[in-house]
């Protein structure tokens, strides 16, 4: 089973051609990070823009390099939310018109179940019952997966995402968008040690997350350091920084693992792509015995390879979308 997949819910264009759920035939991603940098950030007017130039050439260099035609296109998936509803609609236009023209099943992905499947992509036969954990840019969530239909959130973020976090801290420290891996980058020379930032953990047994009080104290400590003309170690602050969120991130995953007796551990999301986070959930998976699994790193940002995974899932069971498919900007989980 060939399936034509496509992306475009943020700054990313992407089509991939996944076989069977596990073979990934090829992965294109065209990248407006240059475009959106001089921003700060993604601006959505700009990236649907963009998403229009590069839908068809996208799509027709991930049928090159998979050496297929159009006629060896079993479905067409394509993400539907949630993202930016102008950037969403793009994609979603264009999957419909295409699987309307080929006479194929329309498979309508949910983003965030793509960035999970990317995990099967990698291992399918991945232990089940799985707690998963999901941290992107704009996302973070505590899910447990019953089987390939049945799944359920048991925690999310209350304010920021993980990512924005990360993005957020990058930027007052001079990094530029997107600053996840520049933040990481910088952390590697510093020591995570050096200040005590606040970790958030919320009432008792809470599964939820908080990110926005420890984003206001790195904020503060630079700002009273400016104040009495304290020199910073920007590498310090972006270690101890990134200590706190994995710390919390971790502690929360396992507590939600055990709880609800997982048999295993995923990793999902752009900030799975994060060293710090993955060795620190893999060592405390371990020493609780249980198995952590993380998609390899350019598997972890936006792509069409992990909407394929999932929508071969959706195809086995049938699960169609209509040709008046809709981009949902706000789409949920359940
Ligand atoms: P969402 O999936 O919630 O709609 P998104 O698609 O914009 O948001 P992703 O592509 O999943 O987000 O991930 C991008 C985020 O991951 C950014 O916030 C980026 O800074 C972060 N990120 C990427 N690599 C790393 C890293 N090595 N360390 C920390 N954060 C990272
Ligand atoms: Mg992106
Ligand atoms: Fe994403």
């Amino acid at each position: 089973t060939n399936i034509l997949a496509i992306e475009s819910s943020c700054d990313e264009t992407a089509a991939a051609i996944v076989s069977d759920g596990t073979r990934v035939r090829a992965n294109i991603i065209a990248s407006q990070i240059a475009v959106h940098r001089r921003f700060g950030g993604v601006v959505p007017e700009i990236a649907s823009r963009h998403h229009m130039e590069n839908i068809v050439p996208v799509v027709s260099e991930a049928l090159a390099t998979a050496g297929l035609a159009f006629s060896d296109v079993d479905a067409v998936a394509v993400t539907y939310g949630p993202g930016l509803v102008g950037a969403l609609l793009v994609g979603v236009a264009y999957a419909k018109s295409l699987a309307y023209a080929l006479g194929k099943p329309l498979i309508g992905v949910h983003h965030l179940l793509g960035h999970i499947y990317a995990g099967f992509l990698a291992y399918p036969d991945l232990p089940l019952p799985a707690v998963s954990l999901v941290v992107s840019g704009g996302h973070t969530n505590l899910v447990y997966l019953e089987d390939h239909t049945t799944r359920r959130i048991l925690g999310s973020t209350r304010d920021d995402a993980a990512g924005e976090a990360f993005d957020k801290v990058a930027r007052v420290l001079g990094l530029p968008y997107p600053g996840g891996p520049e933040l990481e980058k910088l952390a590697r020379e510093g020591d995570p040690r050096a200040i005590p930032f606040p970790r958030a953990w919320l009432e008792e047994k809470s599964l939820d997350f908080s990110f926005s009080g420890l984003k206001s104290a790195v904020i503060n400590y630079l700002h009273h350091a400016r104040q009495v003309g304290q020199e910073v170690n920007r590498a310090d602050v972006a270690a101890s920084f990134q200590a706190a969120v994995a710390e919390v991130l971790v502690t929360k995953t396992l507590l939600a693992a055990t709880s609800y007796r997982a048999r295993s551990i995923l990793l999902a999301g752009g900030v799975a792509a994060n060293s710090v986070l993955r060795r620190e959930l893999r060592s405390a998976g371990e020493q609780a015995g249980l198995p952590v699994f993380f998609p390899p790193r350019e598997l972890c940002t936006d792509n069409a390879a992990m909407i394929g995974c999932a929508a071969y899932y959706q195809y086995l069971r049938r699960d169609f979308a209509p040709l008046s498919l809709n981009a949902i900007p706000d789409l949920p989980l359940n």
